[in-house]
């Protein structure tokens, strides 16, 4: 089955006992066990609960995986994956990965002997030239975040192989209904599903999904010893969104798709990046490893002065973190997502004062550009606050 299908008819769509139209919310924390010889599926819901499985089967046929993971936010995810790497072990990072994971990474796990090197991942020489004999592991995130690099998966996997690495992928921006690493050869896929997959600004969850069985076997027995499992109100919200998620990509991805063209003539635009611009660096890699563009932009108008206006007399996007939902979000990556960053760092990858991420939402897409319009004309009142 096509993926559009798979969104919908999962093995997950119906409650068996009662033929319910969506799974039960199991608000169960422990389950009688009828013999205690014969232990039932289910013994207590850090170990496993039916909807969390629901989800946990979900993520697994989407992103063609043997088995999947659902966690209490994409940082738990992520944070229980690297719990596969021991002390003594290094690992290679997309230089432009998402804030908490470099967090996690460079404050956490350094203090128990886990190295990370940071590398420009779209460069193979970068990639090698950073491998040591304890090399255990490469991560990455493509297309990445906020300049939208986009990282060949192909190529991470020929290296990965070569080198006996772990490989594993941040998925949240493309989501398997645009890309799905794991065929590439990829080992583990993990995402925010707070962003696309939830969809609506309202849960924040972590997903992952895992290649083979040992993995499988090993990824299950970290979530249950850290045990930072996704509650069953928040798993069943997440199985909602996904039934929606091609209607919203397809048109929240087209809406970007129009109004990067649209931004890129703006005489108070400077830059635009959106792989979906064949002018964009990895616009040839991107469409050769995912069917679509995502609805996710960032664009530079400048300078700090020109963001605080627009975002000042902006009225349809909310001003937030986070991105991935129905209605349109716009951040200032200089001051909230890479605010920890240091300023000639920032500077170096992109991150000017003037750039703003935009993740498009469901709304006219003719009235976010009306609405940019107004927010980024406005010379006189520029004027004047200058
Ligand atoms: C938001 C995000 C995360 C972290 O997920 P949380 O659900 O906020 O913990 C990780 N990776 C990417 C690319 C993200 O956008």
């Amino acid at each position: 089955m096509r993926i559009e299908t798979l969104l919908l008819h999962n093995g997950n769509e119906l409650d068996p006992q009662t033929g319910a139209s969506s799974v039960p919310i199991y608000q169960a924390s422990t389950f009688h066990q009828f013999d205690i010889d014969k232990p039932g599926q289910f013994d207590y819901s850090r170990s496993g609960n039916p909807t969390r499985q629901a989800l946990e089967d979900t993520i697994a046929k989407l992103e063609g995986g043997c088995r999947g993971f659902a966690f209490a936010s994409g940082m738990a995810a992520i944070s229980t994956v690297f719990l596969l790497l021991s002390k003594g072990d290094h690992i290679i990072v997309s230089q432009d990965v998402y804030g908490g994971t470099y967090r996690i990474l460079t404050q956490v796990l350094s203090r128990f002997g886990i190295d990370s090197t940071f590398v420009n991942t779209t460069k193979t020489e970068a990639i090698t030239q950073a491998l040591r004999p304890n090399t255990k592991a490469i991560y990455i995130e493509t297309p990445s975040n906020p300049t939208l690099k986009v990282t060949d998966l192909s190529e991470i996997v020929r290296i990965a192989k070569e080198n006996k690495l772990l490989s594993i992928v941040d998925n949240t921006f493309l989501t398997p209904y645009y890309q799905r690493p794991l065929a590439f050869g990829f080992d583990i896929v993990v995402h925010s599903a707070t962003k696309f997959l939830g969809g609506h600004s309202d849960v924040v969850a972590g997903l992952v999904a895992v290649r083979d069985e040992q993995l499988a076997d090993q990824m299950k027995t970290l979530q249950n010893a850290f045990g930072a499992v996704l509650g069953v109100q928040d798993s069943w919200l997440i199985l909602r969104g996904l039934k929606t998620l091609q209607a919203r990509l397809d048109i929240s991805s087209k809406n970007a798709e129009k109004l990067a063209v649209w931004l890129q003539e703006h005489k108070e635009v400077e830059k635009v990046y959106y792989t979906g611009l064949e002018e964009h660096e990895g616009h040839r890699i991107q469409c050769k490893q995912a069917s679509g563009h995502g609805a996710v932009l960032s664009f530079d108008v400048g300078s700090g002065e020109k963001v605080r206006q627009l975002l000042q007399k902006i009225r349809l996007p909310i001003v937030a973190v986070s991105l991935g939902s129905v209605e349109s979000i716009l951040s200032y990556p200089a001051l909230m997502s890479h605010a920890a960053m240091p300023k000639e760092v920032r500077l170096k990858h992109g991150i000017t004062d003037g750039l703003l991420r935009f993740s498009v939402g469901l709304e006219n897409v003719e009235d976010l550009m009306e609405d940019l319009s107004q927010a980024l004309d406005s010379k006189v009142s520029f004027a004047v606050a200058r």
